[in-house]
């Protein structure tokens, strides 16, 4: 669950810096670990900056403000939350892989390649410390098996990975080139006006920068900008299986994904969630920030007020996106509590997800310690059991809350709540309203033919 995002231009005097910084800012609630910028000049030249952090700390590099100067046909940048490889800064992205300056690519990716290990193998690449300096490699050794032909070897490798991934890559050519896997798992926008080719994993960062006629990558699309115009093929296609989760918690509230808009599907989950709920409570409060929407689309289901009874540390970022060892850290600090919203009241407290319980438990506790009389915690997703393959760091089942036990007064025991209580796959499904959507997470039931959740975890070990 990274950002990726690209821009280029034809246009003069146009900062290509201070458009993908704009772009990343947007992006940061998708990674948080590393940030990255790639750039290459009109001539071919390329350079690239990564560092440990947030964008902000990518800025405080001077070696990056010199590159306010170059002529840059285009840029590409990454905002990294870590699937594969290691925690920090030493698998940051962009990667830029190939010697021979007359065909260097860098390539940066939102997604998980689970048979990263598999491919290098066949491909022969000796580099494979992680899915994305495989990724990296097989796109340029691919390409370069036709003729350099960056969009010919997205084909090829849209038909031999197993995962997910949204990618942009810029070659030395110079040529900008961005892609979606053929089911689709992770988002991808761009737009195009003539003079600027820009794309960014979601629609609401284009729209910041009022690139308001953006259009979604299609599942297995591939868009090519070589300065003179655009292309854009579609790979042979799979059965699209967006993933479910973006809409849950991962995209940011004003995106939207596949067409579906991401706010009236996390506010129909709290209706939903409202419409099968008795217990008796006096107030609705929801874990900022994710949690919201769903929590207001609880409040108008029950007729039951809302009120802001938890402040959230906005320095601190994501707990989920946080490597392991700082999540229980984070948790404790992430929140203040408002006594005087929760004090002498039942609540129900709504959050979108329970992926661990170590926020969710931290914070039922608190609200009881300072005066809550009762903790009933609604979470708007089903339980989360099973490992993503395709974008999201829940590598292990021992992990996850919900893979320990199903029964929701062991699980309300584990989380210190009074009860607790989800919507069901079946009510999810029908919230986002697609033909299809990835729900693995939840079923056990991946969209790889044949492949168990035991295959996958031996295919792709950390
Ligand atoms: S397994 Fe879950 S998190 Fe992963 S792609 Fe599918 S729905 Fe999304």
């Amino acid at each position: 669950m990274c950002g990726i995002a690209a821009f280029a231009t034809t246009k003069k005097n146009t900062s290509c810096l201070g458009t993908i910084i704009s772009l990343l800012i947007e992006l940061q609630h998708r990674g948080q670990e590393a940030s990255g910028i790639a750039t290459v000049a009109k001539d071919g030249t390329a350079h690239t900056y990564v560092s440990k952090g947030t964008i902000f700390d990518l800025l405080g590099m001077s070696s990056l403000l010199e590159t306010m100067t170059v002529d840059a046909f285009g840029v590409i940048g990454h905002t990294r939350y870590s699937t594969s490889g290691g925690y920090g800064d030493s698998e940051a992205q962009p990667i830029v892989v190939g010697n021979d300056s007359s065909f260097r690519i860098a390539v940066a990716f939102n997604g998980t390649i689970a048979n990263y290990k598999q491919i290098a193998k066949e491909l022969g690449i000796k580099n494979c410390r992680s899915d994305v300096t495989v990724l990296s490699e097989a796109i340029r050794k691919l390409a370069l098996e036709s003729g350099k032909d960056v969009v010919e070897a997205l084909k090829t490798l849209s038909s031999i990975v197993i995962g997910g991934y949204s990618a942009v890559v810029l070659t030395s050519e110079p040529r900008l080139v961005i892609a979606r896997d053929p089911r689709g798992f992770r988002p991808l926008s761009y737009a195009y006006n003539g003079e600027e080719f820009v794309a960014a994993s979601e629609t609401s960062a284009l729209e910041v920068l009022g690139y308001d006629d953006w259009v979604e990558v299609p599942a297995g699309g591939i868009i090519s900008y070589d300065g003179k115009s655009v292309e854009v093929v579609t790979a042979p296609g799979e059965c699209p299986t967006p993933c479910a989760f973006e809409y849950v918690y991962i995209a940011r509230l004003d995106s939207v994904f596949n067409g579906v808009s991401v706010y009236g599907v996390r506010l129909g989950l709290g209706y939903e969630l409202s419409k099968r709920d008795s217990a008796e409570v006096d107030v609705v409060v929801p874990v900022p920030d994710s949690g919201r929407a769903a929590a207001l689309g609880y409040s108008r289901g029950r007729g039951v007020p809302l009120e802001e009874g938890l402040v959230v540390n906005r320095y601190l970022g994501r707990g989920f996106i946080m490597p392991p060892g700082m999540r229980e850290i984070i948790a404790k600090l992430k929140y203040g509590f408002v006594r005087s919203a929760v004090s002498e009241k039942r609540v129900a407290l709504v959050d979108d997800s329970i992926v661990r319980g170590t926020t969710m438990a931290a914070i039922a506790s608190r609200l009881k310690h300072i005066g809550a009389r009762e903790v009933h915690v609604r979470i708007s997703s089903p339980p989360f059991r099973y490992p993503c393959f395709m974008g999201v760091d829940v590598a292990s089942r021992k992990e996850l809350l919900a893979w320990r036990t199903m029964n929701l007064g062991d699980v309300a025991c584990m989380l210190n709540a009074d009860s607790v209580a989800f919507n069901n796959v079946e009510t999810l499904a029908k919230v986002i309203g697609l033909p299809s959507a990835c729900l693995a997470c939840f079923t056990g039931r991946y969209p790889f033919k044949g492949l168990t959740v035991d295959d996958l975890e031996n295919m792709f070990s950390r």
